[in-house]
């Protein structure tokens, strides 16, 4: 309380152009957002302990929790054997609320069903060429098929995941050098053949997203998530939100140049960080070591290396150490606490990691370095990520009528002031 006393007394710098008052419908949102919340963490979970756990009144919870039971996030489930006492029913969230996610690549798309918890119910992949209209037609094919099998599921819409940016204005893509689709309306096309709204993002922003949603990065305010794929893409969580920048291009790192005078990259500049650490580049390595290789894939090459082959290891390292060197610009920009590094490169990760540890560490100016972590899953993050994406946007939606009418705003108001003492 003295802390909090402190705090008031100093003035907070608010930007009147995008002010939030607190009303009683923001403090009923935020309530909402930490009671999903506790569910999700706790499940299956009564009432009564989502009272105790939030601070929160027990009248408050119950209101909130036929909200979401309204919305379908929430579904009672079990009743409780407690000891002694009445036999309270268990929340937990509903896994019959699917999102169909797609991971957009240059060569190919995969398209998955994704559950509230982020568990993938269904997986197909479909080949992506450079027309986009053909292409998307085979997403939308794929999407439907995908419906057809799964008609018990309530499917709350699609999330895509991008190699490239969208701008928050208009939900455009504005910069996807590989992908080579320009000025082509993907949501709109995909929102059309489908029905079923659409939210797109840049990868590394859907899987940060992803990480933050479902994997409890808890406390951690400051984290910067890298995929290493055909290109190296990075999202930006700082000081507890996610930053878009400028036409959303905040996090394009990538595209700094490491060697003004390298390679040509896909955005017409030269020798950007990608062209140095993506799995392109750890290709074009191996090639120059072993020039008669025929084609080889990513995945390939880490079979390679795993069965003792020196050239591919040597290609392998070569890539660490670039992924290495370029973090540094995102240490210096951002001191983020925790770097993760979505992609095929976290299944080798005992290869990758102590290299690009090292190299983080030679270079960090003082204190500690921040810690570099594989995310879990590989391409599986950033299908959770384009999930996330539709499942993260409903929950700060508009209160249906019917909870307006029932809920009490004083009371509301009082309890998030209690929530946020707690
Ligand atoms: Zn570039």
């Amino acid at each position: 309380m003295a802390r909090m006393r402190q705090q008031a007394r100093g003035i907070r710098p608010i930007d009147l152009t995008d002010v939030q008052l607190a009303s009683s419908e923001t403090a009923r949102r935020i309530n909402r957002d930490i009671v999903l919340e506790l569910i999700r963490a706790n499940q299956p979970i009564s009432r009564a302990d989502l009272s105790r756990s939030s601070g929160l009144q027990r009248s408050t919870v119950s209101q909130i929790v036929e909200q979401l039971i309204q919305e379908k996030w929430v579904c009672e489930g079990a009743i409780a054997s407690p000891p002694r006492g009445r036999r309270p029913t268990l929340l937990g969230l509903n896994e019959d609320l699917v999102v169909i996610a797609v991971d957009l690549h240059p060569e190919q798309a995969t398209v998955a069903t994704v559950d509230l918890n982020g568990r993938l119910l269904d997986r197909s992949i479909v080949p992506i060429t450079v027309d986009p209209a053909a292409s998307t037609k085979s997403i939308t094919d794929c999407i439907e098929h995908m419906r057809r099998a799964l008609p018990r599921k309530s499917i709350e819409g699609i999330g895509i995941a991008l190699p490239g940016r969208v701008d928050p204005a208009n939900q455009r893509m504005i910069f996807a050098p590989n992908l080579h689709w320009p000025n082509y309306d993907l949501k709109g096309a995909v929102e059309t053949a489908t029905k079923l709204p659409v939210k797109m993002e840049n990868a590394a922003t859907a899987c940060l997203l992803a990480e933050i949603t479902f994997r409890r990065m808890d406390g951690v305010r400051d984290i910067v998530l890298v995929t290493i794929s055909e290109g190296v893409g990075a999202g930006v969580f700082a000081n507890g939100h996610l930053v878009a920048g400028h036409h959303g291009m905040a996090g394009e790192f990538g595209h700094v140049a490491l060697d003004p005078s390298g390679l040509q990259c896909g955005c017409g500049r030269k020798g950007c960080w990608e062209m140095f650490a993506s799995c392109s580049a750890a290709l074009r390595y191996y090639k120059e070591f072993e020039p008669r290789a025929g084609t080889t894939t990513f995945n390939e090459l880490l079979n390679l290396a795993e069965a003792g082959d020196a050239n591919a290891t040597k290609a392998l390292a070569q890539q660490a150490l670039y992924i290495g060197r370029g973090l540094r610009l995102i240490i210096a920009g951002l001191s983020p606490a925790v770097i993760l590094i979505a992609g095929d490169i976290t299944s080798a990760w005992h290869r990758f990691g102590p290299l690009i540890d090292k190299e983080v560490a030679e270079q960090t100016l003082v204190g500690t370095p921040p810690r570099i972590l594989p995310t879990h899953d590989g391409d599986v993050a950033r299908l959770r990520g384009a999930a996330a994406l539709v499942f993260q946007r409903r929950s700060v939606g508009p209160l249906t009528k019917a909870t307006q009418r029932k809920s009490n705003g004083k009371k509301a108001s009082r309890d998030f002031l209690t929530a946020h003492r707690t």
